[in-house]
């Protein structure tokens, strides 16, 4: 059986007194690619941005490989070098250029090793058909190229495990489908651990290994992804996936 990456166990989630996560319970293992669904407000992107330390957890515990997070700043640093992620509103810094917002991380953070960063994000960046862009301000961006340029920030990292967040909401339709082959691509990498929050359901049915249905912060099924496409167990999903038509 494959390493788990993930574990989370009995996770409680509140803002102040509003009570939005309730016994969350997930085991993700090495190369699963996991889409988390279910309707706005549900609390999908609490449970990520808990899972990356961006949100502080009132109960339970969160095991990153085979290690149980002891949920301080510093430690959370630590572990967002090896966990990437990308949300719906893309911060880049306004003041720095593409490259420079990429080489950020893996210069100042991870203390690589500065040409061979460089030429690294060189090449992201003509994956992602951005060659051209190094070193422009990202306010001379589309919004689509942005989230490329997010996306590529992240990946610069070297990160195994990829968390994200509805990342192409804010796009324009026909940015949607470049940033969502983009992170196909991924996806099919050998041991490329992710968690994908989206509302494309046909880009979720095409990548996901197993569907997490969040409905009012709790887990309602965890079920393989033919299977929830198909015929999920619960009615709630069912409903989920009948309004999303
Ligand atoms: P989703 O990503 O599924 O739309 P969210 O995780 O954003 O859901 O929200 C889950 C619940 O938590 C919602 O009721 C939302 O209003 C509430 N919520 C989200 N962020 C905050 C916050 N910073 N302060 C208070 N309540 C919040
Ligand atoms: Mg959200």
């Amino acid at each position: 059986m494959a390493d788990k990456v993930l574990e989370v166990e009995h996770l409680e989630k509140y803002y102040q007194k509003k009570h939005v996560l309730f016994d969350i319970n997930l085991s993700i293992q090495q190369g699963e690619v996991v889409t988390l669904l279910g309707p706005s407000g549900s609390g999908k992107s609490t449970l990520i941005r808990c899972l990356n330390g961006l949100e502080e957890y009132q109960k339970g515990t969160i095991i990153f490989e085979g290690k149980k997070i002891v949920p301080t700043e510093k430690n959370w640093q630590q572990i967002r070098q090896k966990i990437g992620m990308v949300f719906q509103s893309y911060d880049l810094f306004p003041n720095l250029t593409v490259i420079d917002n990429i080489l950020l991380g893996p210069i100042k953070v991870q203390k690589q090793d500065k040409s061979a960063a460089r030429v690294e994000a060189k090449k992201l960046l003509k994956s992602v058909d951005l060659e051209d862009y190094a070193d422009v301000y990202p306010r001379e961006l589309s919004g689509g190229q942005k989230q490329r340029v997010a996306i590529v920030r992240a990946l610069a990292l070297h990160p195994d495990f990829m968390l994200f967040d509805e990342v192409t909401a804010s796009l324009d339709p026909e940015m949607v489908r470049g940033i969502l082959n983009i992170i196909k691509g991924l996806a099919n990498m050998d041991n490329m651990t992710m968690i994908v929050v989206t509302h494309e359901m046909n880009f979720a049915q095409e990548i996901a290994d197993r569907v997490v249905f969040l409905e009012n912060g709790h887990i309602l099924e965890q079920t393989p992804a033919k299977q929830f496409f198909s015929k999920p167990k619960t009615d709630r999903a069912q409903a989920f996936l009948d309004s999303m038509d």
